[in-house]
């Protein structure tokens, strides 16, 4: 195949009946199979060109500064640092979970709390970052089993950040069962943003989230319910303050979609995140009994993204969470800065995950294939590195280097490259290779599905649809969770 010289380098893909081209810098264009046909000798004929000179892929149509200042602004992520940085304050957790990517501790495993001490010094590594905005994301284990600690940290950031400035922000991910009106009291207080799981209807969360002696879900359900009130006497707007909460699809999850979409929108979630199991931690020790053909998260995806949609066009706003990523890329050209779909990836150079010992890891996925015996991520530890030692770690050159689409095998040629991201830490654990095989890979089966499906509602073109799908590209800034020191 030979295309013009006059044209960009274009990738392609059938959707539907029609042919998805896209450019290096993201911009795309149907053609028809005849279109591509006449392309692909060689040939640009007048109306063609005019189409996708429009469109951006037209060399000599190209404004080169407009377009590298377009560039600097997508990757300008590459000039902060770690910004996200994921506290393991204790490894104990009150659930059992059939697909717990944490590589929990019972909860006698005193042993795996982080100490006041180690909370420190994981502080200051932390303030050392040379992104102007951290945050200080808490998990376990759960973390409210650890909460003296969780308050340790972040009364002492927030005293020790008066002299580093940083625009500061605290998040924790809990099952809220041991929540109560002390310690939220304090959450609230401390403007702390509340994330947890729910896995859908009751009968299923339950049967997938087990606590002993007490419902999982009601405890979940009720808190988020009470939450939501407390911001809302807090005169917060309910659209944009409320529990975060995330799904982990199972097998039995799949049977579910229009359920599980049903739940999160009767707890005034507005954001769902239809997020796959992965193969970290104990997920993959269940895997028979938790994992699935990705044709079938595929077909629950579809559903339930077509619920969604439905649930929007009868006036209820909600969104889902892969979907809006990829679209702010597709339709808004903005680069929404999530970690996993990014070049390159957010390992490390985004984000860094602090053991309850005081170990550093490259990524969360990075510490639970230490707790599951290789330590390949760990690049310091708290009490002996310095910050510029473990961002030079050769283990980060090799994540960043594994992570650049433009350079890694499948990616380089895929149509969705301009969109996509891949992690490397996946690609290690279930391939046995950072760069990864990516035809092979579960992920980015999941990626190049969701991206088809996507693509597939922009070329049908429903007005309505299409008004939903360029909505969610919509970035509203949550101002109230931000610090007093970076906010004022
Ligand atoms: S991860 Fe898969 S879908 Fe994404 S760019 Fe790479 S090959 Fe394409």
């Amino acid at each position: 195949m030979t295309f013009s010289a006059d044209l960009l380098p274009i990738r392609f893909r059938s959707v539907g009946p029609d042919v998805l081209l896209t450019s290096p810098f993201g911009d795309w264009a149907f053609v028809s199979r005849d279109e591509l046909a006449a392309l692909s000798r060689g040939e640009l004929p007048a109306d063609l060109a005019s189409k996708l000179g429009a469109r951006g892929f037209v060399k000599g149509q190209l404004d080169r500064q407009k377009l590298s200042e377009r560039v600097a602004r997508k990757k300008r992520f590459l000039g902060y640092g770690p910004n996200l940085h994921i506290v393991v304050v204790t490894l104990r957790c009150n659930e059992t979970c059939v697909y717990c990517h944490a590589s929990r501790a019972d909860m006698t495993a005193t042993h795996t709390d982080m100490t006041p001490e180690i909370a420190e010094k994981t502080v200051d590594f932390i303030l050392q970052s040379t992104s102007p905005a951290v945050t200080i994301e808490f998990q376990g284990g759960e973390p409210l089993v650890n909460f003296p600690v969780v308050k340790h940290v972040i009364d002492y950031a927030l005293e020790r950040n008066r002299a580093y400035g940083k625009q500061l922000e605290f998040t924790m991910v809990t099952n809220l069962a041991l929540m109560d009106d002390e310690k939220l009291s304090f959450l609230l207080e401390k403007k702390v943003q509340i994330c947890t799981s729910v896995d859908g209807p009751e009968p299923l969360h339950n049967k997938q989230r087990v606590l002993a002696g007490g419902n999982a879900h009601r405890a979940a359900c009720e808190w988020i319910r009470k939450i939501n009130r407390r911001y809302e006497e807090m005169g917060l707007d309910p659209t944009l303050y409320h529990v975060e909460a995330l799904l982990t699809t199972t097998r039995e999850a799949l049977r579910y979609p229009r359920e599980i979409v049903d739940t999160y929108v009767s707890l005034g979630c507005r954001a769902i995140f239809l997020r796959p199991v992965d193969p970290f931690g104990f997920a993959d020790k269940t895997a028979k009994t938790v994992e699935y053909d990705r044709a079938a998260y595929h077909d629950f995806y579809r559903a339930a993204v077509d619920h969604i949609i439905s649930l929007n066009k009868q006036g209820t706003q909600v969104l889902e969470r892969y979907a809006a990523i990829f679209l702010t890329k597709i339709l808004a050209d903005e680069e929404p800065n999530f970690l996993d779909i990014r070049s390159p990836s957010g390992s490390a150079i985004g984000a860094l995950a602090y053991n309850y010992d005081g170990r550093i890891f490259t990524s969360d996925e990075g510490r639970m294939i230490h707790e599951m015996g290789d330590s390949s991520f760990q690049i310091g530890d708290v009490r002996t590195t310095r910050y510029r030692e473990a961002m030079r770690h050769e283990t980060v050159r090799a994540l960043v280097l594994a992570s650049v689409r433009e350079t890694q095998p499948d990616c380089a040629t895929c149509t969705y490259a301009p969109y996509c991201g891949v992690q490397p830490e996946h690609s290690y654990l279930s391939q046995g290779t950072l760069f990864g095989r990516m035809r092979e890979s579960s992920l980015c089966n999941v990626h190049k599905g969701i991206q088809d499906y996507l693509f597939g509602k922009l070329r049908e073109g429903d007005p309505d649809t299409l008004s939903i799908l360029e909505r969610w590209t919509t970035v509203r800034e949550r101002a109230h969770f931000l610090q007093a020191s970076a906010a004022s």
